[in-house]
């Protein structure tokens, strides 16, 4: 028998492959935390009913993935969450990047209680989210529905 395998560890892909390539390792929630805290290999035990992949519809597929009933299931109520291939174009992981550099920085001014420097990078992180929500406006940032379909 196949087993359940929704998040793709067990294939070449990691948590980078969470929920169909489709989801970050944020995610899995406790379903992949170990004991330790650590992210651990989500595998379900059930036994898989069918073969499904994600689909976006201007056609970005995630892999492959043997799921269990309640993982269609569960899959299925995901249905209104988006395609993070359309919702994520080079531009806006452009943006996104710049925004972590800029809260990594601002942690570490925290650190040194260097205000000044804390108030430059608050603001330049405010630019960055506005430039954010105007990739959204734009429509550069899609948000396009995914559907889970049926693979023979
Ligand atoms: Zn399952
Ligand atoms: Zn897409």
């Amino acid at each position: 028998m196949t087993r359940c395998n929704p998040y793709g560890y067990a294939t070449d892909a990691g948590p980078k492959h969470l929920m169909g390539g489709f989801y970050g390792p944020e995610y899995a929630g406790d379903q992949t935390v170990l004991k330790d805290g650590i992210h651990g290999p989500a595998i379900c035990t059930e036994a898989a009913v069918a073969r499904m992949r994600m689909v976006c519809e201007i056609g970005h597929t995630g892999p492959i993935m043997d799921l269990c009933a309640r993982h269609v299931r569960e899959l299925t109520a995901r249905m209104s969450d988006t395609c993070t291939r359309c919702v994520w174009p080079d531009q806006a992981r452009g943006v996104n990047d710049a925004m972590d550099r800029v809260m990594k920085q601002m942690a570490d001014a925290r650190d040194r209680q260097d205000a000044v420097t804390l108030r430059t990078l608050g603001a330049r992180l405010d630019d960055l989210r506005h430039e954010m929500d105007g990739l959204r406006d734009r429509g550069v940032i899609r948000k396009v529905p995914l559907r889970l379909v049926e693979v023979s």
